[in-house]
């Protein structure tokens, strides 16, 4: 497990934070967070806002930026930044700023908070999650000093992330099902199989998008597909 997740997993308690709690951080704005970093991990929405804001659609930003492979428990594609050089710098670096600033993925923007589902076990089996599941945690980096304080409200507020952010849940329960859906039949499926579901999956969930529209309608839209498309899914034979 990378070292920076083993490290929330193993304080998970100490570092949550409410809503409405207060933490103090000033960014100064010194880059060392975009260094040595191979975990940025980007969701179709980062890739929509960041492909259009550099005028290149998404899979161009792919080839370009970027790293594409199944998740070794999740099963399912995931996209993260590939970072460059033996500083292993993000890739949209420039200097000492990053080049997508306004529209920097979301775990970028939030830092030093995170966010992550936090489940009793009726959601986890029922897959029903909503905004209240949502669970914070003040990362306390180290860097920059204390001299601002925040509510994890106003933190959100201030990078336009809503405290009720539908894509963040939407997003989870189509992984949760997705994934459990691979898992249940990575071993049941011949590999060519196997590969034609994941780029069916990559496809469908990462590169269907037409920025002229909203991001968020087309993305229920896909998700509710590839959903259905699993429902109805037979071994041995076509849906
Ligand atoms: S996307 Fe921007 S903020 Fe995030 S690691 Fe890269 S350069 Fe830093
Ligand atoms: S978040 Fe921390 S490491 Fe990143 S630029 Fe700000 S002070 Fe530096």
């Amino acid at each position: 497990m990378d070292q920076r997740l083993k490290h929330i997993v193993d304080n998970f308690e100490t570092m949550k934070i409410g809503l409405d709690e207060k933490f103090k951080f000033n960014c100064t704005m010194c880059g060392k967070c975009c260094i040595d970093r191979d975990d940025i991990l980007l969701t179709p929405k980062d890739l929509f806002k960041i492909s259009n804001a550099l005028g290149l659609i998404i899979s161009d930003f792919l080839k370009q930026y970027c790293e594409v492979y199944i998740g070794h428990s999740s099963k399912v594609p995931i996209v993260r930044l590939l970072p460059v050089g033996p500083m292993k710098r993000c890739p949209l670096l420039k200097g000492n700023r990053c080049a997508v600033h306004h529209v920097k993925p979301v775990v970028c923007a939030m830092f030093p908070i995170g966010r992550c589902l936090q489940l009793d076990d009726e959601s986890k089996r029922n897959g029903e999650f909503t905004a209240r599941d949502i669970q914070y945690i003040f990362t306390n980096p180290g860097c920059g000093d204390k001299r601002k304080e925040h509510t994890v409200r106003e933190w959100l507020k201030d990078f336009n992330i809503s405290d009720e952010d539908e894509f963040f849940v939407k997003w989870h329960q189509t992984i949760a099902v997705l994934s459990r859906f691979m898992r249940e039949n990575e071993s049941k499926l011949d590999e060519h199989y196997l590969n034609g579901l994941e780029n069916l999956i990559f496809l469908v969930l990462y590169l269907s998008y037409d920025f002229e529209k909203d991001f968020f309608p087309q993305f229920v839209y896909n998700a509710d597909l590839l959903i259905e498309k699993i429902k109805n899914f037979k071994i041995g034979g076509a849906e």
